[in-house]
């Protein structure tokens, strides 16, 4: 899972970073909204946390304009603490949720869980395929109940699949949500962390659809 994080307050926005990225997100991130409008017009993020006082482009034009060009990513924003009235200007612009400052770390981590979940159609924080148990809020994977250690990249190859199990995922899709936007990506390759992976959940769980990409959690036909 990939997000984004639009701050300009460069210390909050390396806690908010560092907290997500601990949480087993790639991020990206931007310092003002000229930058952070670019990124969430190009860049396929699967939640986004935007500054409403933000240089350059002010947050609620930001969220307004990736509306308008149909870019329908989960927005958590952040409002100052006592303006009610930034928040309902920040829903009605097209927000999924708020935060208000200041706030502390969990409740932002919680809330970003919740809205990458929906997003995906899941209700719970307890993602399962078969043996394999993902609980979000805890960033802890078994199989059969036992617990299996992973990588941040394994750990995002894996929650990015069990939160679209039964779809055929390509290479590309994975590549943009589970990079960051500077990442050396050609020498780490999708291939070499699902056959990580497959070691150590098992090597059918992700099923490979030549020419397509990846499946977890098929129907099996035949
Ligand atoms: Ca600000």
């Amino acid at each position: 899972m990939r997000l984004l994080v639009v701050e300009d307050d460069a210390d909050l926005n390396r806690q908010l970073t560092t907290a997500l990225q601990e949480a087993g997100y790639a991020v990206d991130t931007a310092l003002d909204g000229e930058e952070g409008h670019f990124l969430g017009d190009t860049e396929p993020y699967d939640a986004v946390v935007l500054d409403i006082g933000l240089p350059k482009m002010d947050g609620l034009s930001v969220l307004e304009s990736w509306r308008r060009e149909g870019r329908s990513m989960p927005v958590l924003i952040l409002t100052a603490r006592d303006r009610w009235s930034d928040k309902v200007a920040g829903i009605d612009a097209g927000a999924d949720d708020y935060v208000a400052k200041p706030f502390h770390m969990e409740e932002v981590l919680a809330r970003v869980r919740a809205l990458v979940r929906r997003a995906a159609g899941h209700a719970s924080n307890e993602l399962t395929c078969g043996p394999v148990r993902l609980d979000l809020r805890a960033g802890r994977v078994t199989l059969d109940g036992h617990p299996v250690k992973l990588t941040s990249h394994e750990y995002r190859l894996l929650s990015y699949l069990l939160h679209h199990q039964g779809k055929v995922i390509s290479r590309t899709e994975l590549t943009e949500h589970l990079y960051e936007q500077d990442f050396d990506r050609d020498s780490n390759t999708v291939e070499v962390f699902v056959g990580r992976l497959r070691k150590k959940i098992g090597p059918d769980m992700i099923e490979t659809i030549r020419g397509l990409g990846y499946r977890l959690g098929a129907e099996r036909d035949g």
